[in-house]
């Protein structure tokens, strides 16, 4: 007995006192991913990249909404959604105690707006994902930006309709000043011709008159 005291005097503390005191993690240590409902935009890049599927996006076309949803339960701890994330939206926390008692807790959601088509009407893109893409088009001059702004609040499907006519605009007014060139050319031309005939005419005179 004696001797087993002396070894633990000599070995020290060999447990830890969690969970009476904090567990001290690692500063890398990757915990519970935090979602920053703020700061996201729905875009739905880290439910692309989560290979656990423990992020969803769900669209409610009577609500016109589309909500962000997450899965605790599900999550393996990755990293991909925070990599993923441009706007630093969602990051892993040092956070690891997640029992629940109730499953409906490990599940997590923001909902946002969708945005409608000011052409058809349609919802097609997430408000806050449209506001941003304006911000940074405000910042870029050229009549590209100029049109993209313009077309901001447009669905793909009238975009591209709106693209074509007025790709058709600017081929039909080209059309018409090559056209125009055209025909300022043949009229230059035609003078010129003109102009050329009189002089032989008038040297024809002359050599006529010679001969007889
Ligand atoms: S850490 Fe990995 S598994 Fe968990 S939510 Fe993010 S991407 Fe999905
Ligand atoms: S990638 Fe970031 S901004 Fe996009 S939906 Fe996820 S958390 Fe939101």
């Amino acid at each position: 007995m004696l001797k087993l005291w002396k070894l633990e005097r000599k070995t020290g503390e060999a447990t830890v006192a969690y969970p009476f005191a904090p567990l001290p993690v690692n500063k890398d240590m990757r915990g519970k991913p935090v979602h920053d409902a703020a700061a996201c935009v729905a875009c739905a890049a880290c439910a692309v990249a989560c290979p656990a599927d423990a992020i969803w996006m769900s669209v409610d076309p009577d609500a016109e909404t589309i909500t962000w949803n997450i899965n605790y339960g599900r999550c393996i701890f990755c990293g991909r959604c925070e990599e993923s994330c441009p706007f630093e939206a969602i990051r892993l926390s040092q956070e690891f105690e997640l029992a629940v008692t109730s499953k409906a807790d490990l599940h997590d959601q923001a909902v946002y707006k969708i945005q409608e088509c000011s052409v058809c009407g349609r919802p097609f893109a997430p408000r806050k994902e449209v506001d941003l893409a304006r911000r940074v088009l405000d910042q870029v001059v050229g009549s590209a930006a100029a049109w993209q702004r313009d077309v901001l609040d447009v669905c793909p499907a009238c975009r591209r309709r709106l693209d074509a006519q007025r790709a058709k605009a600017s081929c039909d007014a080209a059309n018409a000043a090559v056209l125009l060139e055209a025909i300022e050319r043949d009229a230059a031309q035609a003078g010129g011709a003109d102009a050329a005939g009189a002089t032989d005419a008038a040297d024809g005179g002359t050599s006529a008159e010679g001969v007889r």
